[in-house]
């Protein structure tokens, strides 16, 4: 039996002193904190690691731990990767292609950036329900909506993940990504284009990471729910996205694919194999075990599963 423990990270920064206090991310003092605890209690490994011991069977040390790192915010740059550099340990990184090379927010950080400056979630509910309104869906549907969709998970409540899934894949992409936008001036009170640049990597940072030794592998071109496109799209999506990592300097031969909020399905597995990729990174919550797990499904942890 082989197991990994891979530990999934997003905003890693000092919070508190922070424009966004509210934003629910890892404190960087907690971050130093649990890079000492998992150094003591866990074999660091890499990236090659994982992929020679999935697909060439080499082995991993006693209780390996692969960090990764979503989404492409510059956190990783001026954060994570010093600290991991000072501990010689590595990581791995997954920047969506277009939060780093467009000016735009992800509908994903819009989401967490409303919620964060928001002090209580039912105005949220409440204007994402006015925006709907005023684009033409009735009160019905949002109500069938709220009692299909509204279901607490281990870290928000229903409110909030009603506000989230409206958000993220309910509405039609192009109505969620108006009022995503509208919220976020509204509630955030900057435009998205401004707020890009302070929250992504450059293209010249995601290079940077690179050359210290990091991975870069995909989290696709558009961060889109893969399981919700047709495998066409798919196929576009990540085609995309591996231009993006030649273009950065990083391999596209036995690369990884973190897949946007882990939802992937058959055929996004099968275009993988086709692309030479080497493994899938999911959200589902476990300790991977490279024995008997599927090598494009791969479980991971929170890093609120661990001390920080
Ligand atoms: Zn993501």
């Amino acid at each position: 039996m082989t197991n990994l423990t891979i530990v999934m990270y997003h905003y890693v920064r000092p919070i508190k002193e922070s424009k966004f206090p509210g934003i629910k991310g890892l404190e960087l003092e907690g971050f130093k904190r649990q890079l000492d605890y998992l150094s003591e209690n866990f074999s660091i490994v890499s990236t090659e690691d994982v992929v020679n011991a999935t697909k060439y069977a080499s082995s991993l040390p006693k209780d390996a731990c692969w960090l990764t790192f979503d989404d492409g915010y510059k956190d990783h740059f001026e954060h994570v990767m010093p600290e991991l550099l000072k501990r010689n340990l590595h990581g791995a990184f997954f920047p969506p292609r277009v939060a780093i090379e467009e000016d735009k927010v992800l509908d994903v950080n819009l989401i967490h950036h409303i919620l964060s400056c928001a002090d209580n979630v039912g105005k949220l509910v409440s204007s994402l329900n006015s925006h709907c309104i005023v684009h033409g869906i009735s009160e019905r549907e949002l109500n069938d909506f709220y009692e299909k969709y509204a279901i607490p998970n281990r870290f928000d409540n229903a409110d909030t993940i009603y506000v989230k899934r409206m958000l993220q894949h309910v509405l039609p992409e192009q109505l969620r990504n108006r009022i995503a936008h509208e919220m976020f001036q509204e509630f955030v009170g900057l435009s998205a284009a401004e707020f890009s640049s302070e929250l992504y990597m450059s293209v010249e940072e995601v290079r940077e990471l690179v050359r210290n030794g990091m991975y870069v592998g995909s989290h696709g071109s558009m961060h889109y729910w893969l399981d919700k496109i047709t495998a066409e799209e798919q196929e576009k999506d990540i085609k995309e996205s591996l231009k993006f990592l030649d273009s950065v300097g990083a391999s596209t031969k036995d690369w990884v694919m973190c897949y946007p909020y882990g939802a992937h399905n058959d055929d996004t597995i099968e275009l993988l194999k086709s692309f030479e990729a080497a493994l899938g990174i999911t959200t589902e919550v476990r300790v991977a075990n490279l024995t008997s797990d599927n090598p494009f499904k791969l479980p991971r942890l929170d890093t609120n599963d661990f001390p920080q």
